[in-house]
């Protein structure tokens, strides 16, 4: 492994050379070995002592030549053209022997150009929360960013209330967003658009210099890993909760975590978001809004492509979404090749979970179960009768295939988790940690890096939320 920084020093214009402002005490709370091992970062930095002397003293290798990025974003709708790295900082491109290059990347790192009037700072509630969702949702097989480790301190930090100051590593292909370019096509600085442009090609899609049209084959790119991204979060319950185009990466993964929540009951219009009083983010919403911001980030392929290619590459969206959501609901239920004669029973089964208010990980999870029976499932729901004639349909719908029972089960489980990070489990992490004890982070982190296995010493983190954990209200405020 060595260090790079093409953007740094590539987009050179487009940055702004940051130093890290060190925290209080700092403390190295949590470690990820695993990621650090495929990183090849070995254990260079696993030791709190190099790895704060590379951070935090001025020639340290992690400080020398971080910088925060320009960019601007649509949020809630409309055009802010003031953000950037405010509060983080892109260290360096840390490239493997079989040169994969993952950016490392600081949140909490304190003021840059960008930060209007924040203080640079994160809060150790929110670095965990982003800690402990991209490592959940990598196990899920849901594409995202990685955490690499999370830095604790005695810094105080004023939100709310007062609270502790922490940071974050965490690691990607890329930090560029759907933002990155909108800022240069709106701001009509179209030869730094024309240098994005060209970077992205040959730091992370090479092979499109080859095509007849580059252009034409990033926004596709970008079109269809969105496409694939949005289908696994709705068949997971998951709820980003801020997508703003700012919070949108152009490698399809899971970017930039604020209030998001993995669905306890299953409510279709369910809000994670606070301060999202229209819903404009809500969990049945997230399609659709995933498809206006594509839309937004076309505009700046408008130098380049004319607007029947644009469309041409957009309209992929809603095909390849439903063909990805379709598959992996067909997993889900245990059909080899799903019809669109299946999605309606797939649809009567989100009915009927959404109107008894049932859990949604818990009601996936049971069809997986040997002994189910209509009884068993008609205990699970309030409709007994309808709970039942949906078993009956969903009974023949499984005669058509003859796939033993055993078999189709196992791959069930592989596609129905029993633990997802709900936001309860969260909490009690942050109330643990905030006392010092990164203990509950680091059990609840091994029990979701197996989601899919039954792990019965674990059971009560399959559980559903207490009355205090229920419909918990998360502050956009990080
Ligand atoms: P976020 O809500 O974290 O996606 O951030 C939206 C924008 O606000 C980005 O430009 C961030 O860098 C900036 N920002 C968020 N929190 C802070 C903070 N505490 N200090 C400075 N900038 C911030
Ligand atoms: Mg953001």
């Amino acid at each position: 492994m060595h260090f790079d920084h093409t953007y740094a020093q590539k987009l050179s214009d487009m940055v702004s050379q940051v130093r890290i402002s060190p925290l209080l005490e700092p403390k190295l709370a949590l470690y990820n070995e695993q990621l650090a091992e495929e990183i090849e970062l070995k254990n260079e930095f696993s030791q709190a002592d190099t790895l704060f002397a590379a951070l935090f003293t001025p020639d340290g290798c992690l400080n020398q030549q971080g910088v925060a990025q320009k960019y601007g974003g649509h949020q809630f709708g409309g055009w802010n053209p003031d953000l950037g790295d405010g509060r983080g900082v892109l260290l360096a491109e840390a490239v493997t022997e079989k040169q994969q290059s993952w950016d490392l990347h600081l949140k909490g790192a304190g003021k840059t150009p960008y930060s209007r009037f924040g203080d640079g700072r994160a809060v150790l509630r929110s670095t965990i929360r982003e800690y402990l969702a991209s490592e959940a949702l990598h196990n899920l097989g849901i594409p995202t960013s990685r955490a690499l480790c999370l830095i604790s301190s005695k810094e105080i930090v004023y939100r709310e209330q007062p609270e502790t100051g922490a940071m974050l590593i965490r690691a990607c292909q890329s930090h560029i967003r759907f933002g990155h370019f909108e800022y240069f096509y709106q701001s009509n600085q179209l030869d730094k658009l024309d240098k994005l442009f060209n970077y992205t090609f040959q730091q992370h899609y090479p092979s499109f210099l080859d095509h007849e049209n580059p252009h034409y084959s990033l926004l596709e790119q970008i079109v269809l890993s969105t496409a694939d991204l949005i289908a696994k979060w709705q068949a997971f319950g998951f709820c980003h909760g801020v997508m703003n185009t700012d919070n949108m990466s152009i490698h399809g993964i899971t970017f930039d975590f604020g209030p998001y929540a993995f669905l306890d009951t299953f409510d279709p219009d369910y809000i994670c978001n606070h301060s999202d009083h229209n819903g404009r983010y809500a969990f049945d919403q997230q399609p659709g809004v995933a498809l206006w911001n594509l839309n937004a980030l076309a505009h700046a392929f408008t130098p380049y492509l004319s607007i029947d290619q644009i469309k041409q590459a957009l309209t992929q969206y809603e095909t390849r979404l439903q063909s990805q959501y379709a598959e992996l609901m067909g997993q889900k239920f245990g059909f080899k090749r799903v019809s669109n004669h299946d999605m309606q029973l797939v649809n009567q089964w989100l009915a009927l979970v959404a109107q008894d208010k049932r859990d949604y990980t818990q009601s996936f999870r049971l069809l997986c179960d040997e002994n189910l029976n209509a009884n068993k499932l008609a205990d699970h729901f309030i409709d007994r009768s309808k709970a039942q004639n949906w078993y009956q349909a969903y009974l023949a719908r499984l005669a058509e295939e003859s796939i033993p029972k055993n078999e189709r089960l196992m791959t069930m489980k592989e596609a129905n988790p029993k633990f997802i990070l709900r936001n309860y489990l969260a909490q009690n992490a942050i109330n643990a940690a905030e006392t010092g004890d990164f203990g509950e982070c680091e059990r609840l982190l091994k029990v979701l890096s197996n989601p899919f296995d039954e792990q019965p010493d674990f059971e009560h983190y399959a559980q559903t939320p207490p009355d205090w954990g229920q419909s918990m209200e998360i502050s956009c405020s990080s």
